[in-house]
């Protein structure tokens, strides 16, 4: 019972993960392509000294999808809006 039980858990990680990275990278700059066009602007102060937040590892994005501002030096996201 303890090795079916672990077998159902392992399975539905693997399924689950890679797509929902998927989408999520998708829609969140689908979201940012409609809110900001090809200039975005930081929520907090409207300047447009932004840039994405990446990963140090891999130089993909942050997990998060964070974006930080050069000016006001704070971090947001395109949905939350604040972090
Ligand atoms: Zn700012």
């Amino acid at each position: 019972m303890k090795s079916n039980n672990h077998m159902l858990t392992y399975s539905e990680t693997i399924n689950d993960i890679p797509l929902a990275c998927a989408d999520e990278t998708a829609a969140v700059e689908f979201f940012e392509k409609q809110r900001w066009g090809e200039t975005s602007l930081c929520v907090h102060c409207g300047s447009t000294g932004v840039y994405k937040m990446t990963d140090r590892k891999t130089g993909d994005r942050n997990k998060r999808f964070l974006w930080r501002c050069t000016d006001c030096k704070q971090q947001f996201t395109v949905r939350l809006g604040t972090v």
